[in-house]
């Protein structure tokens, strides 16, 4: 863990002069994008190299069905146990919630400080009030009438595509995000999960959502610089656009109270920020208030969802990752996760161990990174036979 820190509290951009070909710099610069970050910010290579060692070893896992599947299943335990849950109504203030003796807020500190009102101590408040958020995404979904017509045929069997070219492409595009200003050639994060989960999509059609980084509450749609993006490394995909949705960063706000400007991640992942989130306190959970805790991305571990499924135990199948060559001492890159009934309502999902051996989650394979005016051709997955039928033009795709 030590050697992990030392490195990790790296910049991504010293941790890439260690890798000689252009491949691996750009594989680590999609990873460490995702902080939202310039890539010259402490801990970037700490992400980035948690991003790719997930990755190898349980991949990013979707879940068949939808994301929304892991709701209903919490919201189903949660009700077998005498719960209710109620939704579509905002919390105003903490007074307007029921006696409880713990109250658990999914709220970054700005909305608890509005929440809390003048039951908050000044101090405290003013502490709070000095938590930074990140810029923004501008995110796009796209129904399309086929699969993404990816130059590499890796991209094709990749549930996660990273798009920005070189290294110095994706870090000039988040330095330029840091600056205020919205990229020319913006990095892209698109995600298809209908390569491995049939469900997402009628028969030989395909679903794709993809975003973009925007400095803080921007209102400039994206769209444009986002297909331009695809269309570079995909020629052809604009032709397959049946409809399309667009949220700003303004819009996501709108749409998640938590996306403060459009952060999806609670919070900017500074230095500071990781190491105490929301703000320097033992007890980071605990509020001024007595019962009143703060659960959400803005305390630890921060903000994110990759890595919360892992792989089972030992016997048991792992997932697997297509990004970069797969080390046979894991197995990753050969083995699929066994096929089980998806959780009914109210039935019970263990830990995230269990939720990702027992199948529930299909894999998704990340592809992170690129080459050039191609992305980075990495090693696909192993699929399930008769997942997706193989698109014309699909080769032999090289390791990564
Ligand atoms: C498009 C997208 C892609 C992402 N991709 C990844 C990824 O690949 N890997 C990764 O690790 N992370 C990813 N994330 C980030 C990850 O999803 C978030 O970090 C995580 O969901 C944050 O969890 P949370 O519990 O803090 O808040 P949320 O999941 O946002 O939950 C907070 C809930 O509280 C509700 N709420 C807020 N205020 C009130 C109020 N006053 N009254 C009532 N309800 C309220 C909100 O409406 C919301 O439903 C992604 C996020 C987005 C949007």
């Amino acid at each position: 863990m030590a050697r992990f820190g030392l490195e990790g509290l790296r910049p991504a951009s010293v941790l890439a002069r260690r890798f000689r070909e252009e491949e691996a710099r750009a594989l680590l610069a999609g990873a460490a994008a995702h902080t939202m970050l310039p890539l010259t910010a402490p801990l970037t290579g700490a992400f980035g190299l948690l991003f790719l060692m997930i990755a190898h070893s349980v991949g990013w896992p979707v879940v068949e069905g939808g994301s929304a599947r892991i709701v209903d299943a919490l919201a189903g335990e949660l009700t077998s146990l005498g719960g209710r849950v109620e939704t579509g109504r905002l919390a105003q203030t903490l007074d307007s919630l029921p006696q409880a003796r713990a109250v658990l807020l999914d709220v970054t500190p700005r909305q608890f400080v509005a929440l809390a009102g003048d039951r908050l101590p000044a101090a405290r408040r003013r502490a709070l009030e000095r938590f930074r958020y990140g810029p923004g995404v501008c995110k796009v979904d796209w129904a399309l009438s086929g699969p993404v017509p990816w130059e590499a045929a890796a991209c094709r069997e990749a549930g996660t595509v990273h798009l920005g070219g070189t290294f110095a492409e994706v870090a000039r595009s988040e330095s330029e995000v840091a600056a205020g200003r919205h990229p020319e050639r913006p990095f892209c994060l698109v995600a298809q999960p209908g390569v491995v989960d049939p469900s997402r999509a009628p028969d030989g059609k395909q679903t794709l959502w993809g975003y973009c980084h925007v400095p803080s509450g921007s209102a400039v749609d994206m769209t444009d610089r986002i297909e331009a993006q695809i269309e570079r490394f995909a020629p052809g995909f604009r032709d397959l656009i049946l409809a399309r949705s667009v949220r700003t960063a303004a819009g996501m706000e709108q749409y998640n109270p938590n996306y403060i400007g459009g952060d999806i991640g609670g919070g900017a992942g500074t230095l500071r920020q990781t190491v105490f989130r929301p703000t320097p306190r033992w007890n980071p959970y605990r509020t001024a208030l007595p019962g009143v805790y703060l659960c959400s991305s803005s305390t630890p571990p921060g903000g994110g969802c990759t890595g919360c499924a892992v792989p089972g135990p030992p016997g048991r199948p792992s997932p697997t990752s297509a990004c970069g060559p797969a080390p046979d001492r894991t197995g990753a890159g050969s083995q699929r996760p066994t096929e089980t009934a998806a959780p009914r309502p109210g039935q019970r999902l263990g830990d995230a161990r269990d939720v990702a051996s027992n199948g529930t989650l299909p894999q998704a394979s990340p592809l992170c990174g690129n080459h050039r005016d191609a992305p980075h051709r990495t090693r696909p997955a192993t699929h399930r036979p008769g997942r997706r039928k193989p698109g014309p033009g699909d080769g032999p795709a090289d390791g990564g």
